[in-house]
């Protein structure tokens, strides 16, 4: 079987057999890569805990005709330990494993920004310095635009008039504009708005700068937009505090 090396994250694990398991990876550039891990469930096995999710491990897999094999597994970076201390933490990381692996459909397509941005999603909620909540937000929404699902939070999102707009609709893709706005849309405050563009952005001074109260209702619109483009919600998602 021939051979091949790649690095990943491993995002969801399961039994297979008597001690084997399969496990699910986001690689750099492979995608979605499901692959068995022999004897892993052995007190003796050689991989010890480096597949189990979270891990960021440099992998040699042998090519199989269902399954990939996993032959060889270094830890890279133990995301794990890093977070298992931080309930609040280990729970965002949890949604942001769910979602890359819904987000990512296809297996062994290339989806290395989908990998680059799980990676330092998840290094920055092991650094500690930023919220949990607001690095899980500022993820979720930066993978759903890799996926095609961009909001607009700025223009409006149906007619491309230039905001600030008062009306958040998941289903249309973000703001509208008061000609737009369809019935139910939420009217969430300018301040959250602006939060929800800078956490698409990137743009952590301004993150830093919102309140509680702020911050809670840009998760709760976060939360929509996802569950709206994800079709059903995370199971994940029900455990992170808001
Ligand atoms: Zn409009």
């Amino acid at each position: 079987m021939p051979l091949y090396r790649d690095e990943a994250v491993v995002l969801r694990t399961h039994k297979l057999g008597e001690a084997d398991r399969i496990i699910t990876l986001l690689t750099r550039q492979h995608g979605r890569v499901r692959a068995v891990a022999r004897g892993v469930r052995r007190t003796t096995s050689r991989f010890g805990s480096r597949l189990e999710p979270f891990t960021h491990v440099d992998l040699q897999l042998a090519d199989g005709r269902n399954l990939d094999t996993i032959t060889q597994a270094e830890t890279l970076t133990p995301f794990a330990s890093g977070l298992g201390a931080d309930y609040e933490r280990y729970t965002a990381g949890t949604v942001m494993l769910e979602t890359a692996e819904r987000l990512v459909t296809e297996e062994k397509d290339p989806a290395t920004q989908h990998f680059l941005l799980l990676v330092g999603g998840l290094r920055a909620m092991m650094a500690g310095d930023k919220g949990p909540g607001q690095v899980l937000d500022s993820y979720l929404l930066r993978s759903l635009s890799v996926a095609g699902y961009a909001p607009s939070f700025d223009h409006c999102a149906r007619c491309g008039v230039e905001g600030p707009h008062r009306w958040f609709n998941p289903s249309m893709g973000g703001m509208l504009c008061s000609t737009c706005r369809l019935p139910g849309s939420a009217g969430p405050a300018a301040a959250t708005v602006e939060l929800l563009g800078a956490l698409l952005a990137g743009d952590w001074p301004v993150v830093a700068q919102a309140d509680q109260r702020t911050r809670k209702e840009a998760s709760g619109l976060v939360a929509a937009y996802l569950a709206w483009h994800v079709e059903r919600g995370l199971r994940s998602l029900a455990y992170v505090e808001r």
